[in-house]
This record gives structure tokens, sequence and C-alpha cells, in this order.
């Protein structure tokens, strides 16, 4: 089967649950998790470099100008980009890579690498998306509003995805994924040359 790496990419609403279960595929060696960059204050519990990349406006931008993204994004006020060094070259040594990231890059990444696989994952109800959001305890009234807001913009983009993942229990989702994973690995246009090796050595 075609050795090289999944590009996988995870989206969803705030509260859908992509982290945790992007955080139990990398407990996978072949899963390697993307840290971005974004100009968002860190939580209290976020690590700098595990977690993002913390960074000014002004350094974010200069990384810009340079070209060190892969994409990037305004989001809710803030921008978040994926650093793009290593990637393609993980992904040539055969690792899967996941992104966890909104929309719109997302959309970038398809444009520019067709073969990256879109997920969009939702919580199992709309209430239950409400209630882990207030949940978490670390954004303000008017934070998570504003989440919820653009959580109805995402919903309209999700139509451009190639999977919808309901997010029930983290580790099945997570399975789930691999499941996707592996049968991406399995598709035709990712093996022609399975197939030109295969009929070579039929006489
Ligand atoms: P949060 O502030 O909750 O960590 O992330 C807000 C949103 O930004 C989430 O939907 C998350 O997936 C997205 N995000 C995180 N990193 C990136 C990135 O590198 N690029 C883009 N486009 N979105 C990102």
């Amino acid at each position: 089967m075609d050795s090289r790496g999944v590009l996988l990419i995870i989206s969803g609403p705030s509260g859908s649950g992509k982290g945790t279960v992007a955080e139990i595929l990398t407990r996978e060696d072949d899963y390697f998790l993307s840290v971005s960059a974004t100009t968002r204050a860190p939580r209290d519990y976020e690590i700098p470099g595990e977690h993002y990349y913390f960074m000014t406006k002004e350094e974010f931008l200069s990384k810009v100008r340079d070209g060190e993204f892969l994409e990037w994004a305004e989001f809710c006020g803030n921008c978040y980009g994926t650093p793009k060094k290593e990637i393609m070259e993980r992904l040539d040594k055969g690792q899967n890579i996941i992104l966890e990231i909104e929309v719109q890059g997302a959309l970038q990444v398809k444009n520019e690498y067709p073969e990256a696989v879109l997920v969009f994952m939702i919580p199992p109800s709309a209430q239950e998306l409400k209630k882990r959001l207030a949940g978490r305890g670390t954004e303000t009234e008017e934070v998570i509003l504003e989440r919820l807001e653009r959580a109805l913009i995402e919903l309209d983009v999700a139509n451009m995805y190639d999977y919808l993942v309901i997010n029930h229990v983290s580790d099945q989702t997570a399975e789930d994924l691999k499941g996707i994973v592996m049968a991406e690995k399995q598709k035709v246009s990712r093996n022609k040359e399975i197939i030109q090796e295969f009929k070579g050595e039929v006489f």
C-alpha cells in the first residue's frame, strides 16, 4: 500500500471534542499532531510549544510574510496558522499528520493538497455543544456566544468536507478516524503505481 502518510484535517465547533480525539490518536506512533501558531492568549492549562506556539500579532504576520505557514486564518479576532516545515517531510516518511484547524484553513490546505482528508466533527446534539462550551469554564459568556455564532457559519462549510463524524465517545471516535485513514490509504488513486507494478509482474 501507499507508504505516504495521510494529512487528516479535523474541524468542528469549539466544544465538539476534536482536541481530545486528536490527542487520543497521537498515542499511536504513526500519528503526529501539528502544533499551530496563534496570537490568542494562553489558557491556564496550556503549555507553550505543546498546545500552541503563542506569539504577538507582529511576530505572526512576519511569519506569514516569510511563507512559514501551510495555511492561516483569523478566528474570533485571533490569528492561527499551521507551520509548514516538518509536515511534508513527515508525510513522506509515512507519518499521518493531524491538523486540528478551522474551516477556512482546512479549505486552503485542500486546495493546495487535494489528497488531504477533511473530517468535520460535531457533538451528539446542539444542547451538548452548549453544555460542553459552558462547562469548560475557560471562556467568558461573550466569547462563548461568539463561538456559538461561529459554529453556525462553520456548519454551512461542512458540506464541503469529506466525512462527518459524530463524537459520542472520544475513544470510539478516534477508532472511527483510524478507519477513515486506513480506507484513504487504500484508495486506488493513491495506489496506481502498485497496479502498474503488479501488471509488470504478470508474465
Ligand atoms: P482555540 O482558540 O479554541 O484553541 O481554537 C479556535 C479555533 O482555531 C479552533 O476551531 C481550532 O481548530 C482552530 N485552529 C487552531 N489552530 C489552527 C491553525 O493553525 N489554523 C487554523 N486555520 N485554525 C486553527
